[in-house]
C-alpha cells in the first residue's frame, strides 16, 4: 500500500472561518488536499477537490461564494492532472469516497465515471435538498450519472481494516473521514473538514462554517479518543502548516 497526498490547488480565506477567535483581518491559504491510497485490491482516492474551472473563473462556479473563497491555483491544479503527476489515469481509481459533497471535495467527481462513489447517504440527502444549493453544495459538481453508492455509518471498504470510512458529522451532517492503515507507517486519519486547522483540534474549537456545533463537537471528542486508541496520525482538511510539513510525490507515505 502507498498513500500520496496531492492538493488541488489551495484555497485563500480569513482564517476566523475555520478558527472563531482567529484576528478578524487574519488571511490563510489551506490545501484543497485529495488523496490516493494504493491497494492491492484498487486504488482509492478521497475527495475529488474543486472543479478545475475555478482557476479561471471562480464566480461562474461558484458565484457569491467565491468572495470569501479564492482558490489559488492553475491549469495543473485539478484533479486529473494531480493524478497524472502520479501516473494515474481516472479509470485507475477504483473507489472514490467524498468527505462530503461541498465546492472544494466533490468538484471533480465528474472525471471518475467508471468508479463507485462511497457517499455517506445523510450528506446525498442534504445536497439534494433545493434550499441547500449554492450553501456549499452546488449540482453542477455531483449530480451527474455516476456510481454512487450511499453508505449508512462506517464502512471498511476492502474488509481488511486497512480502509474505514468514519462518520464525522457536523460539518455537514453526512460528513465523513477515512482511517487508513498503512503497513510501515501506521494509522492516519484523514478527517476532511472536520477539523480543518489544528486549532480545532488542539482547543476543541468549532469552526463558524460548522453547521451543527454540538455534532461537531462530539465528533471532535470521538477523533481524541480514536487518535489515542488507534495511535493515529490526524491529517487536517485545511491547515497550511501541517501542509507544508507533510510528504508530497514523488515521496509518499507506506
Ligand atoms: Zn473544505
Amino acid at each position: 500500500m502507498r498513500l500520496y497526498a496531492l492538493t488541488c490547488g489551495y484555497i485563500r480565506c480569513r482564517k476566523n472561518v475555520f478558527v472563531p477567535d482567529a484576528p478578524r483581518e487574519e488571511i490563510i491559504e489551506g490545501p484543497m488536499p485529495v488523496f490516493v491510497v494504493l491497494h492491492p485490491q484498487g486504488n482509492v482516492l478521497f475527495d475529488t477537490g474543486p472543479h478545475p474551472g475555478v482557476f479561471q473563473d471562480a464566480f461562474a462556479r461558484w458565484g457569491g461564494l467565491a468572495k470569501a473563497f479564492e482558490p489559488v491555483g492553475d491549469e495543473r491544479s485539478g484533479i486529473l492532472s494531480q493524478l497524472e503527476a502520479i501516473s494515474l489515469k481516472p479509470e485507475d481509481v477504483r473507489y472514490v469516497v467524498n468527505s462530503h459533497l461541498h465546492f472544494d471535495h466533490a468538484g471533480g467527481n465528474q472525471f471518475f465515471p467508471k468508479s463507485t462513489f462511497l457517499v455517506s447517504k445523510k450528506e446525498m440527502e442534504w445536497a439534494q435538498k433545493p434550499e441547500n444549493e449554492g450553501k456549499g453544495y452546488f449540482r453542477a459538481d455531483w449530480n451527474h450519472p455516476l456510481a454512487y453508492r450511499k453508505i449508512e455509518g462506517g464502512f471498511d471498504i476492502y474488509g481488511d481494516g486497512s480502509l474505514v470510512i468514519i462518520p464525522l458529522p457536523g460539518h455537514t451532517p453526512g460528513h465523513q473521514g477515512l482511517l487508513v492503515g498503512l503497513p510501515k507507517d501506521g494509522k492516519m486519519i484523514l478527517s476532511g473538514d472536520s477539523v480543518p486547522c489544528k486549532e480545532n483540534y488542539l482547543d476543541s474549537k468549532i469552526p463558524r462554517n460548522h453547521l451543527d456545533e454540538e455534532q461537531a463537537r462530539k465528533t471532535i471528542h470521538h477523533l481524541h479518543d480514536l487518535i489515542e486508541k488507534e495511535k493515529a496520525l490526524l491529517i487536517h482538511g485545511h491547515d497550511p502548516d501541517q501542509w507544508g510539513k507533510i510528504k508530497k510525490p514523488p515521496d509518499y507515505y507506506e
